[in-house]
């Protein structure tokens, strides 16, 4: 299927990249949702814009709504357009890759999620890129916290940022999103010693009005304190004290959080 206008890319990417930097993601959703509503990622041929397209909506959609288009059904596109034009190991082909894994993930489909994820870590180690390597192994860290693994999940995320220090300053400004990271699964989990030592290692901060970071990382905590929020229907460690009262895993609430984690970084979407 084809759309009867041709989709006038440049101007739909611009504003939803726009939108999308600004936070307002809804926006950014409808801007690509509309013009990849009029394609079928089943028989759309590879095509740099529609991936870009693809890969953005992953990131700005509500996973919580029932969308069309599917962002499953683009991502998997994306993924497999990405291989075909840029080979296994293209960044663009990463970068889709994540989204899809991120699309996974955001559908309780963790096992597939977590193929995908091992598949990135595993080329980011063969690549040589051990900061994209170890970054990919917080990524599945939190996937397992979502999911109320927490205990795998705080161990995976501690090997990582106790290797990431040994190549990078833990008070580095390269550090603070890792070190972030592993800060708030610990505190989630009401593991609040252990967030202190690491909050105390990495020098976090509460930013100050006027500091360059300060909207970025007023953004970022509201983020991570609404996350905690979510975790705790699904945290392990507060199962553990409460077994019975509570059901395991609610599929909504982790979708929520899955929802609420993205933008987390603070930084603009790359074009
Ligand atoms: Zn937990």
């Amino acid at each position: 299927m084809t759309a009867a206008e041709p989709i006038e890319w440049d101007g739909v990417l611009d504003l939803a990249y726009t939108l999308a930097n600004a936070g307002e993601y809804t926006g950014a959703a409808a801007v690509l949702g509309a013009s990849l509503s009029v394609l079928d990622p089943a028989t759309t041929r590879p095509d740099e814009n529609v991936i870009a397209a693809a890969v953005l909506f992953v990131r700005v959609v509500d996973p919580t709504m029932d969308l069309v288009p599917d962002e499953v059904a683009w991502a998997r596109y994306a993924h497999q357009a990405a291989h075909t034009l840029h080979g296994p190991d293209g960044l663009t082909t990463i970068e889709a890759t994540e989204a899809l894994a991120l699309a996974l993930a955001s559908h309780d489909r963790f096992a597939e999620a977590e193929q995908l994820r091992r598949d990135l870590i595993r080329l980011h180690l063969d690549r040589g890129d051990i900061d994209a390597h170890l970054l990919a192994r917080m990524d599945l860290a939190q996937q397992w916290h979502d999911a109320g693994r927490c205990g795998d999940a705080i161990r995976e995320a501690t090997a990582a940022w106790q290797q990431w220090i040994m190549h990078h300053e833990p008070t580095d400004g390269h550090s603070f999103a890792i070190a972030m990271h592993l800060f708030w699964m610990l505190l989630a989990c009401n593991r609040v010693d252990e967030a202190q030592a690491i909050a105390v290692a990495a020098d976090l901060q509460a930013p100050e009005p006027g500091d360059a970071t300060y909207d970025v990382l007023c953004a970022l905590l509201a983020s991570l304190v609404a996350g905690m929020q979510y975790h705790e229907p699904v945290c392990a460690r507060l199962l553990d004290r409460t077994a019975g009262l509570r059901t395991a895993r609610d599929t909504a609430v982790t979708r929520r959080l899955v929802r609420d984690q993205r933008g987390e970084a603070g930084e603009p979407w790359p074009r």
